[in-house]
């Protein structure tokens, strides 16, 4: 199942990332990051074109530019690696991996029978076999919104203890049915049709119960929120953590991979992986700086600044990141 795709004639030509973390170091420098952009954008453009997206138009347009927002419409399923595929739009990423025994779906989409549905055709349209395992990577109703459809359909649903407590107790997600029917305290290994999933809790970032899903035969991990193109939100009402972020980079900096795929966009490179930890180390610092210079939970916010990373934080953020870094 493995033996000569187009995929893996793609995956054996990308410059970085290929074997061992010491071998993806020593490569790097080889080729500038602007042709290793060169080479991402023909890969992606080929890999649009043969999944038929290209002819649809950009994503973010919808269909034609009426009915829903942007990211609102489940869009058509593309390969990433051999057996490997994602599905944009309705809510979050959603990843499926096959198997000669069944899929594997990390992800479930914002709830709606639309959504659920447009999923399933998408699914079907790259194999008939039934999904038999979901994994979620945080209790966000855009990842657990059709849970329990694939439930009701055969499968087991795995998460962390603390999406299954946040999930039942969070106002946004309560009443969404299709709660966790395996959970696990911190990491999970599930093997099923000669595949293996890795589950791994790094501790609090995004969320208080953020998981990563690691295909280690592929080498790719989902990252999900963790990951953002726009300024990244940490939930601190439901465990987030603007400290304990990076912490949850290093873990996946630890795995040997050479795809990340965010919550929402585009796949990330590791080094798209190593300058987001990096931002986001510069600024915890910066108001852990700004807190000594004497700035209080009030004024933190006016005296730290990251228009040079690209990301606007509101003052709530600033707030908490304050109660943080002041906590004994
Ligand atoms: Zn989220």
């Amino acid at each position: 199942m493995h033996s000569g795709t187009r995929e893996e004639a793609k995956r054996a030509a990308l410059p970085y990332g290929r074997g061992s973390v010491s071998a993806f170091k020593l490569e790097r420098p080889l080729l500038s990051r602007a042709r290793q952009q060169a080479v991402s954008s023909l890969l992606l453009a080929a890999s649009l074109m043969a999944s038929g997206l290209w002819a649809q138009g950009p994503p973010a347009g919808g269909r034609g530019g009426r009915g829903p927002a942007a990211g609102q419409t489940v869009e058509k399923i593309r390969q990433l690696k051999p057996n490997l595929y994602m599905i944009t739009g309705g809510g979050a990423n959603t990843l499926i991996r096959v198997t000669p025994d069944g899929l594997i779906v990390v992800d479930t989409k914002n709830p709606s029978d639309e959504n659920y549905n447009r999923v399933m055709e998408e699914i079907r349209s790259v194999s008939a076999l039934p999904v038999k395992f979901v994994l979620n990577t945080h209790h966000h109703p855009d990842h657990v919104g059709n849970n329990q459809k694939f439930i009701d359909a055969g499968a087991q649903v795995v998460a962390l203890d603390a999406l299954k407590t946040r999930m039942a107790s969070d106002p946004r997600t309560k009443d969404i049915p299709g709660l966790p029917t395996v959970t696990f305290a911190k990491d999970y290994v599930l093997k099923f049709g000669g595949a293996e999933v890795d589950a791994h809790s790094f501790g609090r970032g995004h969320t208080g119960d953020d998981t990563m899903v690691y295909f280690p035969d592929l080498k790719v991990v989902m990252v999900s929120d963790q990951i953002t193109d726009a300024t990244p939100i940490a939930d601190f009402a439901n465990g987030g953590s603007a400290v304990e972020w990076t912490q949850i980079l290093d873990g996946v900096l630890k795995l040997d991979f050479e795809m990340a795929i965010p919550g929402r966009g585009e796949p990330k490179t590791r080094a798209e992986i190593e300058a987001y930890r990096a931002k986001f180390a510069a600024v915890v610092s910066r108001a852990s700086e700004a807190i000594k210079a004497g700035a209080t939970r009030d004024t933190l916010a006016t005296q730290v600044k990251t228009d040079d990373l690209g990301w606007q934080f509101n003052p709530q953020f600033y707030g908490q990141l304050y109660d943080e870094l002041t906590r004994k």
